[in-house]
């Protein structure tokens, strides 16, 4: 038995893992890589072939966790793909737009690419990739156990991050070998607004544990809203424009409800509300119909036929002359994607307005490294915004607690809930740290062995041997401990040189002289050709080769 971890280790997005059991192959998760060097990260083939993989398990719909999919597919993947009923709806809508989006960023570098004489741009996968991909979906049921393939079973757990939302827990057995494994996914807070809140679970070997917020707290609710309500006031009444960045499923759903919460308590005047996302309407009407696998607070207002995403004035936007038409409004709400301002509608509001000293931008999500979000969070001034320098005056404003994940305190609370298993003296499950930046993830490592557990932070594409027995599995994680801590271990280098040197593939242009280049590269060449033969030597034999 054996689990690979393959994406989201030691950063936040990529979410990939592969086990392998008593024969079968199954893939939790295949997201998209965001951030710096993402297109030819997500290019970078899969390190096994997509036709032996048996099935997908799939914890939720956001990008960075399926966005990798329907390329899999592209790539022979034939299996099922197993995911909740609502999270199968966010994808029929998620990945069209994310393939329309490729497209048509792919025909722009192609006509680039003729004047220079270069070669077309395909983009990653095709709307037929997509409908193949939706066609091998089929829907799981909360708390229900499902038999994925020969040794893997699963049940999908809450897990109180978004609609539709999924903890896996996984379980193994080859032989008389049994084990289970648990994947928080992306894990919601300990008390959530719209989901229902996270499953207390008690029993694992492993727990695969997300840490975006494993270094830091989140305000409460109470003084969340409180902090939304007067940033909303104060700009509203000043006859401002608050530009709001927001992923388009979930939070835009959540930030619409708070807003209806601050008309109906009378702190927000009769500006209109912009959702300028063709994606809003959709994602709006699925997280309507499902409002049965929502919180008790949202059922509230269901029950009494008050509809909770629905504010007064709000305006969704679909076509792009409406769109720019709002760059003329002064006194109104904007809501647009992307939510890290990476891509969609929200960067031209922001090249439009955030050079305007009158201008609020409200950032109410997780901004990752190298994002334009995070730059501007960050307090860059000189910012290059779709094609065009702009000095940053606007006001920006953080609000963090609307966040759809834990903070430290709840992820360790979460955690705490798993108690040793039998024979396993005191110590509790296994914990395998992803998702989160090294540092967010090296420090909840920390908090994790603080309450009595191992805890290891993985490195890319890691390979950990799965085992019921106590003793195997804590010599496991012994072995791994020093290469995983070390920044610069060998595992990491190597998957950095990989992907420089495709990188560097990419920009380099047919006919010309590299007279300059060349003698860099074969001197790279000679030191990695030392270094190989080096590393061949000390291999020990019958062990997997490395590299
Ligand atoms: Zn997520
Ligand atoms: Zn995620």
């Amino acid at each position: 038995m054996r689990l690979t971890v393959l994406g989201a280790a030691g950063e936040v997005t990529g979410s990939n893992y592969l086990i392998e059991c008593a024969g079968s192959r199954v893939l939790v998760d295949c997201g998209t890589f965001q951030g710096r060097d993402d297109e030819t990260r997500n290019k970078t083939p899969f390190p096994f072939a997509p036709s032996t993989l048996n099935a997908v398990l799939l914890t939720h719909a956001h990008l960075d966790h399926s966005g990798r999919i329907p390329l899999l597919v592209r790539q022979g993947f034939t299996g099922t793909i197993r995911a909740t009923l609502p999270t199968l709806d966010l994808l029929d809508v998620l990945w069209r737009d994310s393939a329309n989006l490729m497209r048509e960023e792919a025909e722009w570098k192609t006509r680039k690419n003729e004047r220079k004489g270069i070669p077309p741009v395909e983009p990653l996968y095709s709307l037929e990739d997509v409908e193949k991909a939706l066609s091998y979906l089929s829907p799981a049921s909360y708390d229900e156990r499902i038999d994925v393939a020969p040794g893997i079973a699963v049940r999908f757990r809450d897990a109180g991050h978004i609609l539709g939302s999924a903890i896996l827990e996984v379980r193994l057995t080859e032989g008389d070998e049994r084990v289970t494994v648990v994947f928080s996914g992306d894990l919601g807070p300990q008390e959530t607004v719209m989901e229902r809140n996270p499953a207390f679970i008690t029993e694992a070997d492993y727990v695969i544990l997300e840490s975006t917020y494993g270094n830091r707290l989140h305000k409460s609710n109470l003084e969340s809203r409180e902090e939304f309500r007067s940033v909303m006031k104060d700009a509203l009444s000043a006859g401002a424009k608050v530009i709001i960045p927001t992923f388009v499923v979930d939070r835009a759903q959540r930030i619409l409800y708070e807003l209806m919460l601050l008309q109906k308590t009378g702190a927000m005047d009769s500006a209109p509300i912009y959702f300028d996302s063709p994606m809003g309407v959709k994602a709006t009407e699925i997280y309507r119909k499902h409002t049965n696998l929502m919180s008790s607070e949202i059922q509230s207002w269901t029950a009494r036929d008050i509809d909770p995403f629905m504010p007064d004035n709000l305006q969704y936007v679909s076509g792009v002359k409406e769109s720019q038409a709002i760059n003329e409004v002064r006194n109104a709400v904007v809501l647009a994607g992307s939510g890290m301002c990476t891509g969609g509608r929200v960067v031209h509001h922001l090249k439009h307005g955030v050079w305007d000293p009158n201008n609020h931008v409200v950032f109410v999500g997780y901004q990752a490294k190298g994002t334009l979000g995070r730059r501007l969070v960050d307090g860059e001034t000189n910012l290059r915004i779709a094609g065009e320098d702009v000095t940053v005056k606007a006001k920006l404003h953080t609000i963090n607690g609307f966040s759809a994940h834990g903070d430290r305190n709840d992820l360790l609370t979460w955690a705490a809930n798993f108690i040793p298993a039998p024979g396993a003296g005191a110590a509790g499950p296994v914990f395998i740290i992803t998702h989160g930046e090294p540092d967010a993830s090296e420090s909840l490592a920390e908090g994790i062995r603080e309450i009595g557990r191992p805890a290891i932070v993985p490195t890319p594409g890691q390979e950990i041997l799965l085992s019921s027995r106590r003793e195997e599995a804590e010599r496991e994680i012994l072995r791994l401990i020093p290469a995983a801590s070390a920044t610069d271990s060998v595992e990491r280098l190597l998957s950095e040189i990989a992907v420089l040197a495709s990188a560097m593939k990419e920009h380099a242009v047919s006919g010309r002289d590299y007279a300059d280049i060349l003698p860099l590269l074969q001197s790279s060449r000679t030191l990695l050709e030392t270094a190989d033969g080096r590393m061949a030597k000390e291999a020990v034999p019958g062990s997997k080769p490395r590299g």
